[in-house]
């Protein structure tokens, strides 16, 4: 089952981010074929943040955006960044990653980014190419990234559980 991640980071950024414009969501691969050429940089890729919605769908929004925002502050089946280009006229996926530290959605949340992309027309990548695992510091509030299999807190040195626990997540 697929689960609805809520947003958990600071409540002055979705405070900021709940008058923008979510993130756009392509009806067709053309679409999102535009979407990337505009973006794209002189190297050829753009990297972008995204979420796949409640719904199911791709949302892209510039990268110095906010996951939040890019959701329109709805919970998210997944979130990250994706590196896109265009090859022969194809937008071909070339890494995407879960890291957003405002929903922290687990590596388990690759499946809704796969669909998420075949439904947008881009033929999904195996799975996340950097995958993080988040927890929060039972002690501290912390969000750590967990980084060599340390289960520490970064802040005060705490120890953090081995399930991940920014919940409550929901089943969709
Ligand atoms: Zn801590």
């Amino acid at each position: 089952m697929p689960k609805a991640y809520p947003y958990v980071g600071p409540k002055e950024i979705a405070a900021r981010a709940s008058g923008s414009v979510p993130g756009t969501v392509f009806s067709s691969a053309d679409d999102l074929a535009a979407w990337v050429q505009a973006a794209e940089t002189s190297r050829g890729r753009v990297t972008a943040m995204f979420v796949v919605d409640a719904a199911g769908r791709l949302r892209l929004a510039d990268r110095r955006s906010e996951h939040v925002a890019c959701a329109g502050g709805s919970p998210v089946l997944a979130a990250g960044e994706i590196t896109l280009s265009i090859r022969a006229g194809r937008v071909v996926a070339e890494g995407v990653s879960n890291q957003s530290t405002g929903y922290c959605p687990e590596p388990e949340s690759w499946p809704a980014v796969s669909a998420a992309l075949a439904a947008a027309g881009v033929e999904p990548p195996e799975g996340y190419s950097t995958e993080l695992s988040f927890r929060r510091c039972p002690r501290c509030d912390q969000i750590n990234v967990i980084k060599d299999q340390l289960l520490e807190c970064a802040v005060c040195g705490s120890a953090l559980p081995m399930a991940w626990n920014l919940g409550p997540a929901t089943e969709v």
